[in-house]
């Protein structure tokens, strides 16, 4: 019986490989499926797993890839294949 925390660790690490490997659907099905578990289980999404996916699309971010990443004044600015953009303090 996994812990719920170590199913999205894996999960997070399943979305990373299809990424990876050009398959942007099956990353995000990975990607729902572990906000699903973090959700039913109340526990909040480890940062590193929000910085690599969108909020509005649930895509795996792969810089270079399926994102552009910006450094601009103090924070990184992350842009999804469909437009979302987030920004993180650096
Ligand atoms: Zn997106």
């Amino acid at each position: 019986m996994t812990v719920p925390a170590d199913r999205i660790e894996r999960l997070h690490e399943l979305a990373r490989e299809a990424a990876r490997d050009g398959d942007t659907g099956l990353a995000r099905r990975y990607v729902r499926r572990a906000r699903r578990v973090a959700e039913r289980n109340r526990l909040p999404l480890p940062d590193r797993f929000k910085r690599f996916s969108c909020d509005a699309c649930d895509a795996y971010l792969v810089p270079g890839r399926t994102a552009r990443v910006r450094t601009r004044s103090g924070h990184v600015v992350v842009t999804c294949d469909c437009g979302e953009h987030a920004r993180y303090p650096y």
